[in-house]
């Protein structure tokens, strides 16, 4: 029996393949992707993460370019402002507060927040019958044979397929890459993420705020109203031991706890989501690439959830991976791999270091490392060019 052939074969269906699919097609090619569940679309189901994504302005240019935009505009609520409220002690008491404007570096906003459930819907309908893709969901990448013009893929139902280029975005854990023999380096920080949903009385005006105190930062993402009241994604960073704490609270205590993290800012917050934890650790490939083989994504790095970091550098390897791709006629080629390595590893590389130490800076209740946050922020938002280049450097430029 002939075996399948394709082109590209993506292993992965998070936001980060969906969106690989789409814009591979884009460029004309045949692709594959395979991800042992389909993507939740709906907060009920039980698999929803409840998180939500931030996408910065280059990653709309990525769904502008694959033609998904229009299926995500709208569920999308600008951002067009991001305030750092940095406060020490408990009950919390602000130091200062500063806001960051988009209209300081951009014309539009800095980006969009989407629900992931919202986003996964989203892509889905974008993607299902396009021509070029075939969507493989209840398999997955199992193992791979490496030849000079291809790789031969094993999924784990046992068929086989043939792909020029096997691109790994199959998370954290990555087969792919383990298949390819690339190890990691991981920092394990013994800090965990709470993150739900809350409505408060007092309108967040479309900006995003970081709450700073020992511990790591409170951030409250807006999100569209819920039944007529503002609503937000949180996402608590905290030692893991007390992420266990409050989440053995009932819904009302940690409301209130919540609120006054939040410096009551918003007035009361209301938990209208379940909590789900996420354990913060960052994380390298050693490479980028293998024969016939591109890491993007989680499978390259992990980042704790600070400035939106995550997702969006994940599509800014995506845009590495398109531009290197470009006008070749073999996606998996080496110049093109060789490419894609040398526009992503020095970024990578420097963006995961940053936001390592920015992290251990942040979180500490040392009053030396306190006092350092609190004259950061004022030294970079008070001098604006630095401002403005620390700005564009969270936008992913360098
Ligand atoms: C609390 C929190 C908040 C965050 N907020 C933001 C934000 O605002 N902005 C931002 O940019 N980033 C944010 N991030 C980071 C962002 O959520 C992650 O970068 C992103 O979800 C990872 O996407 P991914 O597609 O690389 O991996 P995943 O979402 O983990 O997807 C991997 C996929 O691979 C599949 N898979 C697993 N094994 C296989 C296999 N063998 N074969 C094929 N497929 C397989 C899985 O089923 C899954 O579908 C946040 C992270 C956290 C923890």
């Amino acid at each position: 029996m002939a075996r399948e052939h394709t082109d590209i074969l993506i292993a992965g269906g998070g936001i980060a393949g969906l969106t690989a699919a789409a814009a591979f097609a884009s460029q004309g090619r045949q692709v594959t992707l395979v991800s042992p569940a389909p993507p939740v679309v709906a907060q009920q189901e039980d698999g929803s993460d409840l998180r939500s994504t931030a996408f910065l302005q280059p990653a709309r240019d990525l769904f502008d370019m694959a033609g998904l935009w229009p299926h995500l505009a709208p569920k999308a609520i600008p951002l067009e402002g991001l305030r750092i409220v940095d406060t020490v002690d408990w009950p919390p008491r602000t130091r200062d507060s500063r806001e960051f404007r988009s209209e300081d570096i951009l014309d539009g906003p800095f980006g969009w927040n989407l629900l992931n459930v919202d986003t996964n819907a989203a892509l889905m309908s974008a993607l299902e019958g396009r021509d070029g893709i075939t969507l493989r969901f209840g398999t997955g990448f199992a193992d791979m044979l490496t030849r000079d013009r291809e790789s031969i893929v094993r999924l784990s139902d046992g068929t086989r397929l043939s792909a020029q280029l096997v691109v790994a975005m199959d998370g954290r854990n990555s087969a792919v890459r383990a298949a390819a023999g690339i190890d990691v380096d991981v920092i394990r920080y013994g800090q965990t993420a709470l993150a739900f949903t809350v409505q408060h009385p007092l309108p967040h005006g479309n900006v995003s705020t970081e709450f700073y105190n020992e511990g790591g930062p409170f951030t409250m993402v807006p999100l569209p109203d819920v039944d007529g009241q503002p609503a937000s994604a949180i996402v608590w960073m905290n030692p893991s031991a007390k992420a266990q704490n409050l989440s053995s609270l009932s819904s009302e205590e940690l409301s209130d706890i919540a609120s006054q993290r939040a410096c009551n800012m918003f007035g009361p917050l209301r938990i209208i989501s379940p909590i789900r934890h996420w354990p913060i650790a960052a994380q390298k490939a050693r490479a980028l690439t293998a024969p016939r083989t591109a890491i993007l994504a989680e499978a390259a790095h992990v980042v704790p959830p600070i400035g939106a970091q995550g997702l969006n550098t994940s599509l800014n390897d995506l845009a590495a991976l398109l531009k290197a791709m470009e006008g070749a006629t073999d996606p998996g080629a080496p110049a093109v791999l060789a490419a894609y390595n040398k526009a992503r590893a020095a970024d990578i590389s420097r963006r995961v270091q940053a936001i390592d130490l920015f992290n251990r800076i942040t979180r500490s209740g040392l009053p030396s490392l306190q006092h350092l946050r609190l004259s950061g922020l004022k030294a970079i938002h008070g001098i604006a060019p630095v401002r403005k280049a620390v700005m564009r450097a969270g936008m992913g430029g360098n």
